[in-house]
């Protein structure tokens, strides 16, 4: 699969329907195939990087940071290992203490950051990366999110997410043997987020329609037909083959370029985002173990469609009358091996109300979760 030719036709397409795109042309060395771990090193001393830091948790070094460790002592590339510690719930999170942690492994000499894991490290080092001054490289362990590439940094400060500028990377190396490796709940994550653009794209034209808020066509497009590839290759993405993987990390690509393309995440984030922030908030306060991104993704998009199929494709039917039923979203998730409802990952009922008549307040952004509660006399 070559992504290069699929960034540069994204780039091509971007020139010749600039309607809604903010950015210029994305300037990302791209690779997706097997055996790219082996391409990094000639890449660094390609472009000159003196020494770099690869940064792994326990995992991702066993998963690929090894690997690419050995692929840089044969080719004789400069790096150092900063291994980032879990918290005491056993996971590695974007906060201050994991933050300082690799700023103090990654002195200033260092040219380069090299994110070895999934959707958390990189956070980590993007985040670091914009506030040094320093390159960012991407290596993603699995198929698990599609915010690799994107230039916010979820973080926690004082026990609280938000989200601060950083910046993508300059250069995604993808090895569809690690990715078709990894652990099959991360996979699932990764095309629950895919399947939550059904409800992301239909409230981003509702957001258009309705609230007159930037729409753009090619963002549009390039995210529905990533998706549809995904539905196509359900099968084998939930065998976690390496064609299912590689169809999978490409539609997550493509999710993240079009967010770049239009400098906003709409394409990609509609109501079920928000629903999933709220929960992620909640389980944050309560102290409870981080869930994957994709895994809260799933299921509120299970709760999000039946309930726009309920209440608004009779109103809006070319809008939401197509997204799925439920019980289809929530067969594509058990086929794929991801949790797809609440008892999956201990939502309560009680949350659940919560987030359907909060969860609009996060984002200053027009959704039909936000509509109905509207509708209902509730608060914007
Ligand atoms: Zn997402």
């Amino acid at each position: 699969m070559n992504i290069q030719l699929a960034l540069a036709e994204v780039n091509a397409a971007a020139a010749a329907r600039p309607d809604g795109v903010k950015h210029a042309p994305i300037v990302m060395e791209s690779l997706l195939q097997a055996g790219a771990l082996r391409e990094i090193a000639p890449f660094l001393q390609e472009k000159g990087y003196g020494e770099v830091v690869l940064v792994v948790d326990a995992n991702t070094w066993e998963a690929a940071g090894k690997q690419l460790a050995g692929h840089m002592e044969t080719a004789g590339a400069a790096y150092r290992v900063c291994t980032l510690a879990p918290n005491s719930q056993g996971d590695v999170i974007a906060d201050e203490r994991t933050i300082v942690r690799l700023m103090l492994d990654a002195p200033l000499q260092v040219q380069a950051l090299i994110a070895v894991g999934s959707g958390t490290i990189h956070d980590i080092v993007r985040f670091v990366c914009c506030q040094t001054g320093r390159d960012f490289i991407s290596v993603p362990t699995a198929a698990s999110v599609d915010g690799f590439t994107s230039v916010g940094a979820p973080i926690i400060v004082d026990g609280v997410k938000i989200t601060v500028p950083a910046i993508a990377p300059c250069a995604i190396f993808a090895d569809l043997e690690v990715l078709a490796a990894a652990p099959q709940r991360l996979t699932a994550a990764g095309f629950a987020d895919m399947l939550g653009k059904f409800t992301s794209l239909a409230d981003w034209k509702f957001s258009s329609e309705l609230a007159g808020e930037p729409f753009c066509p090619l963002a549009y497009d390039l995210t529905e037909q990533a998706l549809a590839k995904c539905i196509e290759f359900a099968c084998d993405i939930s065998t976690c083959s390496q064609e299912g993987v590689a169809v999978l990390m490409e539609a997550l690509l493509l999710s993240g370029w079009s967010m770049l393309l239009v400098g906003h995440s709409r394409p990609a984030s509609g109501g079920e985002h928000h629903l999933s922030h709220h929960f992620e908030m909640a389980y944050l306060k309560e102290g409870r173990r981080q869930l994957l991104h994709g895994a809260k993704v799933g299921v509120a998009s299970v709760l999000l469609a039946g309930l726009y199929r309920e209440r608004l494709a009779e109103a809006y039917p070319g809008i939401y009358g197509g997204l799925p039923q439920p019980d289809q979203l929530r067969t594509w998730l058990r086929d794929a091996g991801g949790p797809a409802d609440p008892a999956d990952i201990g939502l309560s009922e009680a949350l659940i109300a919560e987030a359907m008549s909060e969860a609009h307040k996060l984002r200053d952004r027009y959704t039909g979760l936000k509509h109905l509660v509207l509708q209902a006399g509730g608060e914007g």
